[in-house]
């Protein structure tokens, strides 16, 4: 019998922490989490869920101005009820919590509903119990983090943005990664007038150059008011709304601002600054291939530890967590250079792999191919809307090394290129498959010619 309550206590219940929970449980070890918010962690509660379901309501306004074309009559202008997106978004996300719960009593793993501290490396102090572990992973993610400038209280973080209590009709979002360009084209979309302020050149630092530029023009032409070089320099409430001041002069006012400028890994208060682990320097854990911190039976996973901070990465560290601790085989190392993502500006962007300046730096001679055109969709629809498709080519091996959309579903398009690249399929494999026609994808395995080297 081990001399510990559990064998492994995991604080958080989020994306990593469940799927660590329940592996681990399924091996039979013995296991408890601590949750002291929402079941399903920031991904289900205030990420990627419901900003899908506020992606989706956007997408509408531009499904009803495109189906005039198609011959279809809208009587009377549609209008846009946020308390039914709201609310009705609400009671979804309370369906999917109490899946989570189910999933883990069904698992076996004790729920405890609270705010854990670690006191020791083997006990930890939860609902006015302390409970020892043999293993305690912190899967506690990250949190908003907003710089402090007059009038910074008045704005709103991710968070909350998703139950404002009024729709607002003028909205500006202050930031330049991929949460802020969702934002604004989100709340563009469902009919604010939306601005986005960012301090540097171009948003979406990271991804590739041409993809950035292509998605600037994009949500341009869409209505959304871009102000790079700029940042905020103060916020007043005043008569109607909010009166935001930026540096250049200019000002604007809005009905809420959404400060999307980072986030931090959530560990105040948690107690584990007594330990003086090792971390990176932006304050992310630091942990081995083993997920452990410089305290080996303190283990660490998801957005936590930095690097891409994204669900399906927190779940693949949980397998591999488990695998490593409980398992019977030593798992070959996640491949974290080729991990695709979306982002769910509209119009999206899909991307796997290299960027073409990374290529350029790591792989010396490339290959660019490139397709740029209107998709047959809005020849009829009259949108203006544009789609981009490129691959990037390692000359000398001729793989593909990057893959990158802009364009409609590029997150659904990008998912099934994800695995070629992944493979390191070369273009002449590419050129090999024969393509779905009538479908905008297709560009991917048509592209003949170099735009360029
Ligand atoms: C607006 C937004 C949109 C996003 N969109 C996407 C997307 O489209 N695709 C994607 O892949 N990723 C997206 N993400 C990122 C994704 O949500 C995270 O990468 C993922 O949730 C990380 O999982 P995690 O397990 O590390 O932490 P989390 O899911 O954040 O879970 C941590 C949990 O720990 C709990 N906790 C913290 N401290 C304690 C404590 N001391 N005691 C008890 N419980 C504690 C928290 O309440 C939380 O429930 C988005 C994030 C945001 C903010």
């Amino acid at each position: 019998m081990s001399e510990y309550d559990y064998d492994l206590f995991v604080i958080g219940a989020g994306s990593g922490g469940v799927r660590a929970a329940r592996t681990a449980a399924a091996t039979g070890a013995r296991v408890a989490v601590a949750e002291d918010r929402y079941l399903g962690g920031t991904c289900v509660n205030v990420g990627c869920v419901p900003k899908k379901l506020y992606s989706y309501a956007a997408h509408f306004h531009e499904a009803f101005e495109d189906a005039g074309g198609f011959g279809w009559q809208l009587s009377g202008a549609p209008a846009f009820d946020w308390p039914t997106l709201r609310d009705n978004k609400i009671g979804e996300i309370k369906r999917l919590n109490g899946i989570y719960g189910r999933l883990l009593d069904n698992a076996g793993v004790r729920l405890i509903n609270g705010r854990a501290t670690v006191l020791d490396p083997h006990h930890v102090a939860v609902a006015g119990e302390t409970i020892s572990a043999e293993k305690i992973l912190v899967a506690v993610g990250g949190w908003p983090w907003v710089p402090d400038f007059p009038g910074s209280e008045l704005t709103v973080n991710s968070n909350q943005v998703f139950d404002l209590d009024s729709f607002p009709e003028r909205f500006l979002v202050l930031g330049g990664g991929y949460i802020a360009v969702e934002f604004a084209s989100i709340f563009n979309g469902l009919g604010s007038e939306s601005h986005l302020v960012y301090r540097g050149e171009l948003f979406l630092r990271g991804f590739d150059r041409e993809v950035r530029e292509y998605t600037r023009d994009e949500m341009a032409k869409k209505g959304v008011n871009l102000h790079f070089e700029v940042n905020i320099e103060a916020i007043e409430k005043v008569a109607g709304g909010l009166k935001v001041s930026l540096t250049n002069g200019e000002t604007l006012e809005v009905d809420a601002v959404l400060a999307a400028t980072g986030r931090r890994p959530h560990l105040e208060g948690l107690g584990l600054d007594s330990f003086d682990l090792a971390t990176h320097p932006d304050g992310s854990l630091r942990v081995n291939e083993r997920f452990e911190t410089s305290v080996p039976s303190i283990l660490a996973l998801g957005d936590v530890i930095g690097g891409p901070e994204l669900t399906p990465v927190a779940l693949a560290e949980a397998m591999q967590l488990v695998e490593h601790h409980y398992g019977e085989t030593t798992p070959a190392p996640l491949d974290y250079a080729r991990i695709a993502t979306a982002v769910f500006c509209h119009p999206n962007i899909g991307t796997v792999g290299l960027s073409e300046e990374e290529a350029r730096e790591q792989c010396g001679e490339i290959r660019v191919y490139t397709a740029d055109f209107r998709p047959m969709k809005h020849t009829l629809s009259g949108s203006s809307e544009r789609c981009l498709m490129k691959l990037i080519v390692d000359d000398h091996s001729d793989v593909v090394v990057g893959a990158h959309m802009v364009g409609e579903e590029a997150g659904e398009v990008i998912q099934g290129i994800a695995i070629a690249v992944r493979a390191g399929l070369t273009k002449a494999q590419f050129d090999q498959t024969v393509g779905i026609h009538p479908t905008g994808a297709e560009e991917f395995v048509t592209m003949r010619s170099p735009s360029r080297r």
